[in-house]
């Protein structure tokens, strides 16, 4: 097998802000396998959060070896990948994945024996003023949204107030994702006022900081289910956020891929966890990944690839609020467009 990666750029249609800060744009790694004259793509972003970049991503890339000259040798290649760099490790995993669907002539969700159909995915409300947001929820309100995702963690007293300004404008399910912003006790004032029925928040997403030791006694009292997301990385975390959350929040450039997706969320099944799939700002490979996994979910957040101003990856339909996977094989998604602005092509040695 043959295996090349690349740095790419991708540009946002709007600036995108959260409690750590705001990107214009973003930069993901794209890996292509070869096999027999087929080629399977997979694409993940490295988060910031967790030290990896996309250089960091490209170094770990160059150096790898596959453990085998087949793709669907899927232990033994995992087996032989070095340490760290989740989401480079999630675009070889995602690349091995097409690669088997289109020897195959199987989109990915059946090889894994998934459905096709997945809840809808919510729409990303960035953090901005209380006003700014609901003016911002008004105008994607005839996009076919299901439900909406609202970025909190202004760190100025006005959490609350954001979420009431967008109950204001719509009927919309509404969760919230803190990005760690609160303490216990701001947790303990602001979550149960946001699950008061006149807002009726669903859920709220990793509201203290990783790790925090109040997390349990939140868990407790909150009175709306907690999700963690920084908390819970790849299988070994499961257990331990069973004991401070409701729910886990799945991301592939987290996980490593798909496997070990899988793998985590049969464990929280086990331990009465709620599911959530979530993504980065992702072009529609790095999507069309997450919507494969996307029916084991019981709430999904796919809505990277439609924040972009131009996905250079279509293929992931977006119907009556779901991120449908096509039914071709593999992925199910092809480039458009000869060259990509920004691509930097560097090769990486066969297995
Ligand atoms: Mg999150």
């Amino acid at each position: 097998m043959e295996i090349a990666a690349r740095k790419v750029t991708l540009r946002l249609a709007e600036t995108f802000t959260i409690s750590r800060g705001s990107e214009d744009e973003a930069e993901v790694v794209q890996v292509e396998v070869s096999h027999a004259g087929t080629t399977g793509y997979g694409e993940a972003a490295p988060i910031a959060r967790y030290d990896e970049s996309a250089d960091s991503a490209l170094a770990w890339l160059k150096r790898l070896e596959l453990g085998a000259d087949d793709p669907f040798a899927l232990d033994e290649i995992e087996d032989a990948l070095p340490p760290g760099e989740h989401a480079a490790r999630a675009a070889v995993d995602a690349a091995l994945h097409d690669l088997q669907g289109k020897l195959t002539g199987l989109p990915v969700y059946r090889l894994l024996g998934l459905r096709q159909l997945a809840p809808p995915t919510s729409w990303t409300i960035w953090l901005g003023d209380p006003d700014d947001m609901a003016r911002r929820t008004e105008r994607i309100l005839g996009r076919g949204f299901k439900r909406l995702k609202l970025k909190l963690g202004g760190f100025d007293g006005l959490d609350v107030e954001r979420v009431r300004a967008v109950r204001a404008v719509t009927d919309l399910p509404l969760m919230c994702d803190a990005n760690e912003a609160w303490s216990l006790d701001e947790a303990l004032e602001i979550i149960p006022q946001l699950g008061a029925p006149e807002i009726g928040l669903e859920y709220c997403e990793q509201p203290l900081k990783a790790a925090d030791a109040g997390g349990p006694a939140l868990e407790e009292r909150s009175g709306v289910p907690i999700y963690v997301d920084e908390d819970c990385h790849t299988l070994p975390d499961v257990a331990a956020c069973a004991e401070r959350a409701h729910g886990i929040n799945i991301k592939l450039a987290k996980s490593g891929g798909i496997r070990e997706a899988v793998r985590m969320a049969h464990a929280a099944r086990a331990l009465g966890l709620g599911l959530m799939l979530g993504c980065m700002v992702e072009s529609g490979l790095g999507i069309a990944a997450g919507a494969q996994i996307a029916s084991l979910m019981d709430h999904v957040d796919l809505d990277g690839n439609l924040l972009l101003a131009d996905d250079p990856w279509p293929g992931v339909d977006f119907v009556d609020g779901v991120q449908r996977p096509s039914s071709r094989p593999g992925l199910g998604v092809e480039m458009h467009g000869a060259e990509m602005h920004g691509v930097e092509t560097q090769g990486v040695p066969a297995a």
